[in-house]
């Protein structure tokens, strides 16, 4: 059969930003079935063109290679931008009092039957102008005795619930701190005031909330996918896949509802038996729907406070001046840990933000590594906001990836410099433009639901490190567009393991194609951010198209 007759699809005259450096620009692109199979000049592919081939003018628009998101979380939105009380400050929400936080939990438990759940996503108390501080049960007990209440820190490393909630959980003054967290106590007693800090409190309280039945789960799924695919995202990493997850994902598969390609990263419990055996290791699953690194844990959040450092934090934490966070995980289990899942052949996805929490989290994968001759690991860390310089040596010598969580630069850096660290050392939060020096390989993420999914932010804040407050955090961090554009496509699917398939414009790839209204190279740094997607192909088929599709995204940010 000539050739012709395979195109599906030819775009003519694009501005074609491909991210392979060994054709870095064309203006046309030709597609059969899934896959790209030819990339180049107008001239030279508009012969290709058959019959039945579908040929789009592009008019000069840019097409770039659809955006590989390395950090979200699904069924995580769901519960918070659907079914929680948005407690988030400016710009993601509207609570700056603590009185207001207040206020919006008492109109819930009003609309709500008594017994039931209310549940209160991400406060920030360091925007309390009115009372700055974290609210305990017995405030949370004014709003309601009758129903369970559990409100979320902006970090989700730290929570606070009400008595009746902490009375569900079993929580008394004979409680023991748990693994991985703590319980705040009353002032000279053992009785906790129901802030709960660290994974491991968190999870007390959390883990008894109702999951969804499974038509409601996955209706809000595949909202967290719509949202995904309007940011002209192609692949997701679900960063976190507790019991259960999977298989709702597996479903929405099956139903349609998972347009975007989504790598799973399961949770230890998920990945192995009793035994420490796993039933399947990383790369497992198909095209659409895989399984990618085991999630471990290091340390809690840095503006949660639970952030591991060496350094203690600005400000004092329960009076304690010398409180530089804790491990989630002590450093000789995280090693463990570490050395199963690499033995076997997963990958790793450690989570580890504050500086402490990066040396456990290097050091287990360096022990790991000298255990065997397994080369070309690409063990993650994520979030990695206090990378220091000598750590990004350790990097780039035993070849781990981080994953910067940029959008702590725009949402949290006034908070970095007043509150949390301080400003020489929030000028170095995700130290991209080191870590290039370094030659370490790196993506960015935004860990939706902690911020809007939105690549073309997180490139604004790659490029600019401007803060919401209008604060420039660390110029000498700041990188280029094109570099930025590989965290979020070439250098991401690398990360994932996933770049013969996608990252770039090539032909062989999938046709993961996003066009946008304008060309980010050549788009002043602030108008990053407000660029216009237009279309989203995935696998050769159109999943979105602004001009006739009435979708609108669910969670963004409005400045
Ligand atoms: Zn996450």
């Amino acid at each position: 059969m000539p050739v012709q007759h395979e195109i599906d699809t030819l775009y003519l005259h694009g501005n074609v930003v491909t991210m392979d450096e060994a054709n870095p620009r064309a203006d046309a692109v030709a597609t059969a079935g899934e896959r790209i199979v030819a990339v180049g000049q107008a001239s030279e592919l508009r012969e290709l063109a058959g019959p039945a081939t579908r040929v789009v003018d592009l008019g000069g628009r840019t097409m770039i290679p659809g955006f590989v998101e390395p950090h979200t979380h699904g069924p995580i939105y769901s519960q918070e931008v659907f079914d929680s009380v948005n407690l988030r400050c400016p710009p993601l929400g509207v609570v700056d009092r603590f009185s207001t936080l207040l206020e919006r939990l008492r109109e819930r438990a009003e609309q709500t039957p008594s017994g039931e759940w209310i549940i209160g996503a991400r406060f920030d108390e360091h925007s309390f102008t009115d009372d700055p501080r974290l609210p305990t049960r017995w405030d949370l007990d004014e709003v309601s005795t009758e129903h369970p209440i559990f409100v979320t820190h902006r970090s989700g490393h730290s929570a606070a619930a009400n008595s009746h909630a902490l009375r569900l959980a079993g929580i008394d003054e004979n409680t023991p701190d748990p693994r991985g967290g703590s319980l705040d106590r009353e002032a000279g007693s053992q009785e906790p005031n129901g802030i709960l800090r660290g994974k491991g409190a968190v999870f007390q309280v959390w883990g008894l909330i109702p999951e969804l039945d499974d038509d409601a789960a996955l209706a809000r799924l595949s909202i967290s996918q719509n949202d995904y695919l309007l940011s002209g995202i192609t692949s997701t990493h679900d960063a976190y896949i507790l019991p259960g997850w999977a298989r709702l994902y597996q479903k929405a598969l099956a139903r349609d509802l998972l347009p975007v390609r989504t790598t799973m990263f399961l949770d230890a419990g998920v990945a192995f038996n009793a035994n420490g055996q796993a039933s399947f290791v990383s790369g497992f699953g198909n095209d659409h729907l895989r399984i990618g690194a085991v999630k471990l844990f290091a340390d809690g959040s840095v503006p949660g406070f639970t952030g591991w450092l060496t350094e203690p934090y600005l400000t004092p934490v329960n009076g304690n001046a010398q409180h530089v966070g804790s491990p989630t995980t002590p450093p000789e289990v995280l090693a463990e840990q570490v050395l199963r899942a690499h033995s076997q052949g997963f990958q790793v996805a450690i989570h580890a933000g504050g500086d402490a929490g990066i040396d456990s989290a290097i050091d287990a994968i360096r022990k790991a590594q000298e255990s065997d001759g397994r080369t070309d690991a690409r063990h993650r860390i994520e979030h990695a906001h206090c990378t220091r310089e000598d750590q990004l040596e350790a990097m780039a010598e035993l070849g781990i990836t981080p994953s910067f969580f940029i959008g702590h630069v725009y949402y949290w850096g006034d908070r970095y410099v007043e509150h949390i660290l301080g400003q020489e050392r929030a000028d170095r939060i995700s130290p991209l433009r080191s870590a290039i020096e370094h030659g370490v390989r790196f993506s960015v993420h935004s860990d939706s639901p902690h911020v809007p999914a939105d690549p073309l932010r997180d490139l604004y804040s790659c490029v600019t490190r401007e803060t919401s407050g209008g604060r420039v955090l660390g110029a000498e961090q700041q990188i280029d567009v094109q570099q930025a554009l590989r965290a979020v496509t070439i250098d991401a699917a690398w990360q994932s393991f996933t770049e013969q398939d996608v990252g770039s414009i090539e032909p062989g790839k999938f046709a993961d194609l996003t066009i946008l209204d304008e060309d980010p190279l050549t788009t002043p740094a602030e108008q990053l951010r407000h660029i216009g997607v237009a279309e989203v192909v995935i696998g050769g088929q159109t999943r979105y198209d602004r001009e006739t599709s009435d979708k609108v995204k669910t969670f963004v940010d409005v400045s």
